[in-house]
């Protein structure tokens, strides 16, 4: 079975890359460059060299002794969290902006929702010195505001999109326009492994780095490089691929990816993409969707606003429909429980996001020598203002 992108950029029915015309050249440009420019050696030393000592990897494999003992597996986690600036999206920007100085770019832009990968590409744009500017919808603006400001700290010209609903399709679009119009100075940096083919296998290649170092740790720590589980959240799908990228022709790890359901699978505010999205084409490429019946996307809902989007990339619509990973999904209620007993049970407080990942291992019957890895993508300090308006802790 092959799990990884074809020569069309396809993941099985899903990917491509469904495009303007005008947008052509520049996707173009990316394809035919990207596997050529980050496979050559002065490259990977860059970036390996900026992942150990800007990010600060590799992040530790940490066993989380009394969450093991409490759900009867070895359980370790993958500290993402202890990523600079928070979370794994600086893994993805930090090597797009090395692709993209090598492409001879001197401009970013960068669309964002919940602000978090326009915190990651402004902070990668001040590292290179490159100008930056970031989408943003005026009403997802109102709700992000620290993260606004950190933009603007970092140097980040932060543009408000006023069509529409004001929120991530929007800034997407303006993104897009904004591309088309400036072609051949401008590099677009995609946060997740969604867009048009190639920024899903190129974000997933970046993200990588994650898995690989789960198995060097892994090896060193037990023995055996290969975990029995991973379990990671899926909003757009980046952190999850990068866990489950160096274990996917390994049939014997199982994989499971955790959607956000929101208020419920069926309560009409959810994002679990898996149940209640059907194929449709989104953001430049062929994935799975939820949608009305004539098309239209549907507003996604989670506590979280990192796993509040509509779809899932191609690779993960691929890997479901295959059977390869495993999707299940938490609520908001069960996440921010999960998040607090993390906090009381490791002194550990994660992000929104990563909290659906552990809300999940209770939907498990494990053998007490199970070793089960969860992939910690963020860290909580962004969140402090949900934990406190939710309250129950
Ligand atoms: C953005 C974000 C996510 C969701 O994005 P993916 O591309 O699915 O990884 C998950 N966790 C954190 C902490 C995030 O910031």
């Amino acid at each position: 079975m092959n799990y990884t992108v074809d020569e069309r950029g396809y993941y099985g029915q899903f990917g491509g890359a469904y495009i303007p015309e005008m947008l052509y050249p520049n996707v173009e440009e990316l394809r035919n460059n990207y596997l050529r420019i980050i496979q050559q050696d002065d490259f990977k030393k860059e970036f390996d060299d900026l992942l150990k000592n800007y990010v600060g990897r590799p992040t530790p494999l940490y066993h989380a002794k009394r969450m093991s003992e409490k759900y009867g597996a070895k359980i370790y986690l993958k500290r993402e969290d202890l990523c600079h600036t928070g979370a794994h999206k600086v893994n993805n920007t930090i090597g797009q902006i090395l692709l993209a100085k090598r492409l001879g770019k001197q401009k970013i832009i960068a669309e964002t929702g919940a602000g978090q990968h326009g915190v990651a590409t402004a902070t990668v744009c001040a590292l290179m010195g490159m100008e930056c500017i970031v989408y943003m919808g005026k009403v997802d603006m109102e709700r992000q505001r620290p993260n606004v400001e950190r933009m603007r700290i970092l140097g980040a010209k932060v543009v408000p999109a006023l069509s529409g609903s004001m929120t991530l399709k929007d800034a997407t679009n303006e993104a897009m326009r904004h591309w088309i119009n400036n072609p051949t100075d401008t590099h677009y940096i995609i946060g997740s492994v969604v867009g048009p083919h190639p920024y899903p296998d190129m974000v997933a290649r970046f993200q990588s780095v994650i898995s690989d170092e789960m198995k060097k740790q892994l090896q060193e720590e037990i023995g055996n490089p290969f975990p029995d589980y991973v379990f990671a959240c899926v909003g757009g799908g980046s952190n999850a691929a990068g866990a489950f990228y160096h274990f996917l022709q390994d049939e014997h790890v199982t994989l499971v990816g955790v959607e956000a359901a929101g208020k419920g699978i069926n309560s009409g505010e959810s994002a679990a993409t898996t149940v209640l999205g059907k194929v449709g084409v989104l953001h430049g490429s062929r994935m799975l969707l939820m949608q009305t019946e004539d098309g239209q996307v549907v507003e996604p809902h989670s506590i979280s606003a990192g796993l509040d989007y509509p779809g899932i990339g191609p690779m993960h619509a691929h890997l479901c429909e295959v059977g390869r990973v495993k999707f299940v999904s938490a609520t908001d209620d069960e996440a921010m429980n999960a998040g607090v007993e993390l906090s009381r049970f490791e002194g550990i407080i994660p992000a929104i996001e990563s909290a659906h990942a552990i809300a999940a291992l209770s939907q498990f019957e494990f053998d007490k020598d199970d070793v089960v890895v969860i992939n910690l993508s963020g860290r909580g300090d962004k969140d402090l203002e949900t934990y406190i308006r939710w309250g129950k802790y």
